[in-house]
């Protein structure tokens, strides 16, 4: 499955530390980011994960700066938050940019701008309108017609009449950034404790009486980067303050590999539709299209219709897509609050804090970890 780290897990029976400075409660590229911070910094951390290190299955590696229609479209009420937070997009990714050259790895990471693509007068007009507000908040947008795009991206079918160019979009290669990342950790000596599920928190003097499923650990204080998972742990210890964090479970693909392509990050005016190849050749085929939510016994699954409509739709975009096989498909959770991250340390509970990115929470999760 995509977006997974590779190295071998640590075993489940591992015993963790009676006694830590700081827990980090969620191994994606948040928690992760914020573990490997904290540890640069000399503190003792460690890290868990129910699942394995990387998080959910859901990290596709698009490097999102433009207001995304599908957000648009989906919660409306939550546009003006979406706003407020734009200005933090291409910081999120210069961000990206900086870790890779401070840990001398390379994440496959390419600026090559993003591109949401319209099929009518409708929608370029909702392009254009959207472009105008993005620039007042500092984005890098232009208007394509037909001609104008097919000089940079002469890939596109037929039915595109023309597209919105955002210079500050790109992509990376999660598979490369989440095994760097986990190589970063262990360099630090961040414990890490997969196949651990943390069940709840209480006070215990200034710190926290944390119940694992694998034992008690006192932590001096604990970072929630829980994703959805953070609900649950902070209504049992904040109550009515509690991050009202939902888990939305989608669908992605990724086909065979083929000579370059398309070289920027595809995207449409109003279909759910996310489109890059990354430098092994492949294409990751997503947009948002809806998984079956994960169970007590299991995590999301795939939709047959869902991977159908995706690449259906995908082929309508870029026909020569039609050529490749698909080789994987898998499903992740999305997290979203109310169209903004939430960061910082709960007023209610010092020493608790919480770190969900937002929108776009990968393009987001190294600039939500880092320390202020
Ligand atoms: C299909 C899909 C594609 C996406 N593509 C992109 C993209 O291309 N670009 C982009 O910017 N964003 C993308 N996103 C969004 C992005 O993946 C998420 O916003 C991001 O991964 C969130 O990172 P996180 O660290 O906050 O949470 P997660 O990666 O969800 O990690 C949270 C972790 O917490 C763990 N956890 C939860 N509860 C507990 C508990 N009680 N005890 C122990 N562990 C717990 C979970 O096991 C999980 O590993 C995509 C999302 C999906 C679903």
């Amino acid at each position: 499955m995509d977006g997974q780290v590779t190295s071998p897990a640590v075993p489940a029976a591992t015993a963790l530390p009676a006694e830590i400075g700081t827990l980090v409660v969620g191994g994606g590229i948040v928690g992760s980011c914020v573990a490997g911070f904290l540890a640069d910094e000399g503190c003792d951390v460690l890290l868990l994960d129910e699942g394995r290190g990387g998080g959910t299955t859901s990290n596709a590696g698009s490097l999102h700066v433009q207001m995304q229609s599908r957000f648009m479209q989906l919660y409306p009420e939550h546009v003006p938050n979406m706003e407020r937070q734009l200005p933090l997009y291409p910081k999120a990714v210069a961000f990206w940019q900086e870790l890779g050259r401070s840990l001398n790895e390379d994440f496959d990471l390419k600026m090559t701008g993003g591109l949401m693509v319209a099929e009518s007068r409708e929608q370029l007009d909702f392009l254009a309108l959207k472009a105008e507000r993005e620039r007042r908040l500092g984005l890098d947008v232009t208007i394509l017609d037909r001609r104008a795009l097919d000089a940079i991206a002469p890939y596109f079918g037929p039915a595109i009449v023309g597209a919105e160019l955002c210079a500050n979009e790109g992509k990376l290669n999660p598979l490369l950034c989440n095994a760097a990342i986990r190589r970063w950790l262990q360099a630090r000596g961040v414990v890490l404790g997969e196949a651990v599920t943390v069940e709840c928190l209480a006070r215990a003097g200034t710190g926290f009486d944390v119940t694992t499923s694998h034992g008690l650990v006192r932590a001096g204080r604990v970072v929630l980067a829980a994703a959805a998972g953070t609900r649950r742990l902070t209504e049992a210890i904040a109550g009515s303050v509690a991050v009202p964090a939902v888990a939305e479970p989608l669908h992605m693909n990724i086909t065979e590999a083929t000579a370059p392509l398309i070289g920027h990050l595809v995207q449409h005016a109003d279909r759910m539709i996310t489109l890059k190849q990354l430098g092994t050749g492949q294409i990751v085929i997503g947009g948002g299209w809806p998984a079956r939510p994960a169970t007590a016994d299991g995590p999301p699954e795939v939709e047959l219709p869902s991977l159908i409509a995706n690449a259906t739709l995908a082929q309508h975009i870029v026909p020569r897509l039609g050529d490749l096989r698909i080789i994987r498909t898998w499903a992740g959770n999305n997290t979203s609050v109310d169209g903004m991250g939430v960061l910082g340390e709960m007023p209610s509970v010092p020493g608790l804090f919480v770190a969900i990115p937002g929108d776009a929470g990968y393009t987001l999760g190294p600039l939500s970890a880092r320390p202020t």
